[in-house]
């Protein structure tokens, strides 16, 4: 794993949904994320519903299997933040950039928040409002998984990008695992063949407990843009394959 920290690693497999909706409270593209003057915590029991009874109406040929939503719990602290747990500086844009090319997937971006209080992928925050309305929409029987976005500093490991997948019955996890890991060393990014399975991870253990496909995708900070938007790319191709 070379030096990266495992702080956002996971063991466990999340279940992701595409649809077009975003679900982001974040103001901006940037990441600057402007701390709230109100909690932040009741911000996200705000969030708009997921409509699911409108899209299931439609019938859509497309995306056999539902929403996938994508998710970056680290990507929200305040810019001056210093001490404890890193952000990861740039995953919030990852997932933008993912949901975009990813066609009916949900956007689930928490607000601003100091890592500091809670890591949001373990289970100290489970019970925080991020996480039960994040685990009610893994339960939807319109999501078909989540996509756990993160980020590593440049200088931490020697690989460009680290993917993880878990699904019920690993069919999914080996065939995704398999394509990911080719068409990204055909595109020149180098990443472990195998990812470590971490086994902390809350996000990705609830999705399991919910039955649900699990992503968590790591991708190094400074990787060029059009690397991170062909290894998005890429992504997203698998998910549509498999
Ligand atoms: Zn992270």
């Amino acid at each position: 794993m070379g030096g990266i920290c495992d702080c956002c690693l996971g063991s466990k497999p999340v279940n992701t949904n595409s649809s077009t909706e975003i679900l982001t409270l974040r103001s901006t593209d940037e990441d600057t994320f402007p701390v709230l003057p109100t909690n932040a915590e009741a911000a996200t029991l705000h969030l708009p519903s997921l409509h699911v009874s409108a899209n299931l109406s439609k019938e859509e040929p497309s995306s056999p299997s539902g929403k996938f939503i994508i998710t970056a719990p680290h990507s929200t602290c305040p810019v001056d933040y210093v001490p404890g747990h890193p952000c990861d500086l740039e995953a919030g844009r990852n997932a933008e950039l993912l949901h975009k090319i990813l066609p009916n997937s949900t956007l689930y971006i928490r607000p601003p928040y100091e890592r500091a209080k809670g890591d949001m992928n373990r289970n100290e925050t489970w019970n925080s409002p991020w996480r039960v309305k994040l685990r009610e929409m893994v339960q939807s029987p319109d999501c078909a998984g989540v996509i756990d976005v993160h980020g590593f500093p440049p200088n931490s490991s020697e690989y460009d990008y680290y993917f993880i997948s878990q699904d019920p019955t690993s069919d999914f996890s080996r065939s995704i695992s398999e394509y990911v890991y080719r068409e990204c060393t055909l595109a020149g990014m180098v990443g472990p063949e195998e990812a470590l399975k971490g086994g902390e991870n809350s996000i990705m253990i609830d999705a399991i407990q919910f039955q649900s496909k699990v992503i968590l995708i790591e991708i190094r900070e400074g990787l060029s843009t059009y690397k991170k938007r062909k290894l998005l790319e890429i992504l997203a191709a698998g998910v549509r394959k498999f």
